[in-house]
C-alpha cells in the first residue's frame, strides 16, 4: 500500500533551506508501517529536494556553491525568450532533481546522525512549495 501526504512549505528567499525531516517522519510513522520506503518530490522546477547536514555554515555554502555552479548574471536563453528572470534556478533545480527516496525501519527514517531532508529553494522571490510524500511499506 502507498500513503500519499501533501504539505506546504513557504519558502523566505532564494537559498532558502528548508529541514523536512520531521514531516516525512511523521508521514512515516501516520502510516503505521513498520518497514519500507518514503519518497519526497517536490512538484516545481525551481525548487529541489536533498540530503544534507543543516547547520549555519552550509545554509550559506550551499547557496554559494551553487552560485559558482551556474551563476545567476549570465545572458540564458530562458530569460531572453521568457522574458524571465530566473534561469539559473531551473538549472540549479536540474542538478538535484525533484525527489529522494529514504528507507525506514521500525517505524524510523534510517537516517545518519547528520542526515536532514531538505528543500532547496532556488527561485528569485518567495514561493508556497507543495511537497508531495509518499510512504511504501509493510
Ligand atoms: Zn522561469
Amino acid at each position: 500500500m502507498v500513503r500519499t501526504t501533501r504539505i506546504r512549505v513557504e519558502t523566505h528567499a532564494p537559498g532558502d533551506l528548508h529541514d523536512l525531516t520531521p514531516q516525512v517522519q511523521e508521514a512515516v510513522t501516520a502510516s503505521g508501517y513498520r518497514a519500507g520506503i518514503a519518497t519526497v518530490f517536490v512538484a516545481h522546477t525551481t525548487a529541489a529536494v536533498a540530503i544534507s547536514e543543516v547547520e549555519p555554515g552550509l545554509r550559506v555554502d550551499l547557496p554559494a556553491m551553487f552560485e559558482r555552479l551556474v551563476p545567476a548574471d549570465l545572458p540564458y536563453r530562458h530569460n531572453a525568450l521568457n522574458y524571465d528572470d530566473n534561469a539559473h534556478s531551473h538549472l540549479r533545480t536540474s542538478l538535484l532533481g525533484p525527489s529522494l527516496t529514504v528507507p525506514f525501519d521500525e517505524g524510523r527514517l534510517l537516517l545518519g546522525t547528520w542526515q536532514r531532508i531538505v528543500l532547496l529553494e532556488f527561485d528569485t522571490h518567495p514561493r508556497s512549495r507543495q511537497v508531495v510524500i509518499q510512504v511504501l511499506g509493510a
